[in-house]
């Protein structure tokens, strides 16, 4: 341990003369619980968008994210304390990443980097964006910018080591890991046309009953991917997937009318094997 470690050590309560000080350290079980975790944070190792190349910076020589002891991103969830979401986060990939989430072993700490993973960034309410990783798992600190600058990535990081500073061992609100039984998973999102939050489920389910007896819902759409999930799959899922029919072929030359229907009806086959995943999913 070098001099400098120790004097981050000390405690200002208990003064240590300072010719001892690069010897001896008098300090709390919170103190070094807390600057052990923060001194050794292994990030996940993955990237989503453009921010990710400046993550990517981050950890190279000319910023070097060794001195923070985050050099180790692991490239996989059971040994990682910190995930760094660096990109836009498409309603594809946040089916994965909650499930990533789920999968790190306490204590673990989320940053949202940049204006996409933060609040949907440029692309914010767009058709295949969430609008914020924050809707399905807690964020610890947000990091501003489009893309961020390996600079402010490194404040972020700071900041999560400061946040990490200042829990104590002694208060369950900063360390709930260590409570009663097993923390509970984050629900992953269902992907359908839409994505959906099974935490929403209740209240989808209610709008779906209410639509389906003719009431009103609101102003609001149902989500065509909410009528995925509530419609009875019984019915739909016991009967096999029919293929739709292929659409009439309009030519006069037999040969192009021939390759046109094999490739409607090769078309119809993927469709209804995309329909049939979505109920098995
Ligand atoms: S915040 Fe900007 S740079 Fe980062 S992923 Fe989104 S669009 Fe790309």
């Amino acid at each position: 341990m070098s001099q400098l470690d120790l004097r981050e050590l000390h405690s200002t309560e208990f003064p240590v003369p300072a010719d001892m000080q690069s010897n001896v350290a008098i300090t709390s079980l919170s103190k070094i619980y807390n600057w052990s975790r923060r001194s050794s944070m292994w990030p996940m190792l993955f990237g989503l968008a453009c921010c990710a190349i400046e993550m990517i910076a981050t950890a190279a020589s000319r910023y070097d994210t060794a001195r923070f002891g985050m050099e180790v991103m692991r490239a996989t969830p059971r040994q990682s304390d910190l995930m760094i979401v660096s990109g836009t986060v498409t309603k594809k990939m946040i089916v994965p990443i909650v499930r990533l989430y789920n999968q790190m072993p306490e204590p673990k700490y989320v940053l949202a980097m940049g204006a996409c993973a933060s609040g949907g960034g440029p692309f914010k309410e767009g058709y295949n964006v969430v609008s914020g990783i924050d809707q399905y798992v807690p964020v610890d600190v947000y990091v501003p910018g489009c893309p961020p600058t390996p600079q402010a990535l490194l404040n972020g990081l700071i900041a999560l080591q400061k946040r990490i500073d200042g829990q104590s061992l002694g208060n369950m609100d900063d360390v709930p890991w260590y409570g009663v039984g097993p923390s509970d998973p984050v629900p992953v999102p269902i992907l359908g046309p839409d994505i959906i939050d099974p935490r929403q489920m209740e209240m989808i389910r209610a709008q779906a009953e209410r639509a389906a007896s003719g009431e009103s819902y609101g102003t609001r759409e149902l989500p065509a991917a909410a009528m995925d999930v509530i419609a009875p799959r019984t019915e739909a899922a016991a009967r096999p997937a029919q293929a739709p029919a292929a659409a009439e072929v309009a030519t006069d030359d037999p040969d192009r009318a021939e390759a046109l229907r094999k490739r409607e009806e090769a078309l119809a086959r993927k469709r209804a094997r995309q329909a049939a995943q979505n109920l098995d999913s």
